[in-house]
């Protein structure tokens, strides 16, 4: 579904390389997590592939489905089922979580074979999914992250994620600003909705979260590459010996 050939990044206009040559493959019902210290490139990763302009691919290509979207726009990505959280990050004063979740939903509903939905339709709808994640229905009319601490912020994602339906979500810090009831919630509402159809990224520092959703996968970088992957042991191993070991072998190895 996704590849992510040796892909290498710099921050637009400024000459300076993030990603350094990053490759990875994410099939459909597979949930991968990328892992790391702080500032290895993970939230690079996850904007470069939402198709974010603060960056630009010197060398190498994101495929999806096999083709490359290096040309599109975040839109057009969302159109073919991609999910980057960052898509709708800012505070808009004025307009409604369920006006913008709706228009999402209906903008990419003919590319995914839906029926856009009206507002009623959209109401009932979104029942379910509000309670997946146990958020209150007045959030519905409420601004777009408007006064939302971190884990609403969070949950609101996974309620989009609910909402939206994607073929593959990548989410970056899924469990920073959340408290163990928040986490338990946000996870089992990931649990819930991946399937064998879809793809899912998390983008994680810490061990924790993954203590709650059972990667396939699991990816170290450092430096803006991967420098190691392997099986949900791998985040085991790291909660154990830190990130320090692979260092070496990350300089080591060039
Ligand atoms: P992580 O998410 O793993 O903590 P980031 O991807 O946020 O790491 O950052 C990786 C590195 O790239 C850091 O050194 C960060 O300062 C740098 N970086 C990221 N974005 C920019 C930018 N827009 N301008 C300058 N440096 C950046
Ligand atoms: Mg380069
Ligand atoms: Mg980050």
């Amino acid at each position: 579904m996704l590849e992510l050939k040796d892909l290498h990044v710099e921050v637009e206009g400024e000459g300076i390389e993030i990603l350094k040559g990053v490759n990875l493959k994410v099939n459909k019902g597979e949930i991968h997590a990328i892992m790391g210290p702080n500032g290895s490139g993970k939230s690079t990763l996850s904007k470069v592939v939402a198709g974010h302009p603060e960056y630009e691919v010197t060398k190498g290509d994101i495929l999806f489905d096999g083709e490359s979207v290096l040309e599109l726009d975040p839109d057009e990505r969302a159109h073919k089922g991609m999910f980057l959280a960052f898509q709708y990050p800012v505070e808009v004063p004025g307009v409604t979580n369920k006006t913008l979740l709706r228009e999402s939903y209906n903008t990419i509903a003919a590319s995914m074979g839906r029926e856009e939905l009206d507002p009623l339709q959209f109401e009932d709808y979104v029942k379910d999914k509000l309670e997946l994640i146990e958020m209150n229905p007045e959030f519905l009319d409420r601004s777009v992250n408007a006064g939302f601490s971190g884990g609403e912020k969070k949950k609101n994602e996974i309620f989009q994620m609910a909402v939206l339906k994607p073929r593959l979500s990548l989410l970056d810090e899924t469990d920073s600003g959340l408290d163990i009831d928040a986490l338990k919630i946000v996870s089992n509402g990931i649990n819930q909705l991946h399937g064998e159809d879809d793809a899912v990224v998390l983008i994680t520092h810490y061990q924790r979260l993954l203590n709650y959703i059972e990667p396939d996968f699991v990816h170290v970088m450092i430096g803006g590459k991967i420098v190691k992957s392997g099986k949900k042991e791998l985040a085991l191993e790291l909660e154990d010996k830190g990130y320090d070991w692979l260092e070496e072998h990350a300089t080591v190895n060039g």
